[in-house]
């Protein structure tokens, strides 16, 4: 089999199946584990609500570990703060403009349709109308459903 880029690392490294498009390296393995779980979250309602009663769990075993998270990484803690504050303007915002368009009867009549392919893996380019060698393409997607 020939060797394929990693899309984590850059580096080639010989796939042991044709699904394996991570390499081995720690790293890289956790990256794809983190974007295998983020499709799952996005495409799996069950899945979804399994992690949530797990994190829930965690969380009422672990008493207090958020306070001492803060307590800890008080620049982080300060981040999140900042942070916050933004996503509760674009709250506010999406709320104004979302009783606005009602109020005058806008509707947003083009709204995207969501597709969910499946197009992880290798693929070859064949060039149909320039003259050019065809050339192997190496395709990650990320998530684009949305519960
Ligand atoms: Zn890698």
């Amino acid at each position: 089999m020939d060797p394929i880029p990693c899309p984590c690392c850059n580096s080639f490294f010989v796939p042991r199946n044709k699904l394996q498009i991570f390499c081995s390296r720690p790293d890289c393995q956790r990256a794809r584990k983190a974007l295998w779980q983020k499709q799952k979250l996005a495409c799996d309602p069950g899945y979804k609500k399994d992690q949530k009663l797990a994190k829930n769990k965690w969380l009422q075993n672990t008493p207090g570990y958020w306070t001492d998270y803060r307590q800890r990484n008080p620049e982080k803690a300060a981040r999140n703060r900042s942070l916050q504050k933004i996503r509760n303007c674009k709250r506010q915002e999406n709320k104004v403009a979302f009783s606005t368009s009602k109020a005058i009867g806008i509707a947003k009549m083009d709204s995207s349709k969501v597709s969910n392919h499946r197009l992880l893996g290798q693929y070859w380019l064949v060039p149909t109308v320039a003259k050019m060698d065809p050339v192997k393409i190496f395709i990650t997607t990320a998530p684009v459903c949305s519960t």
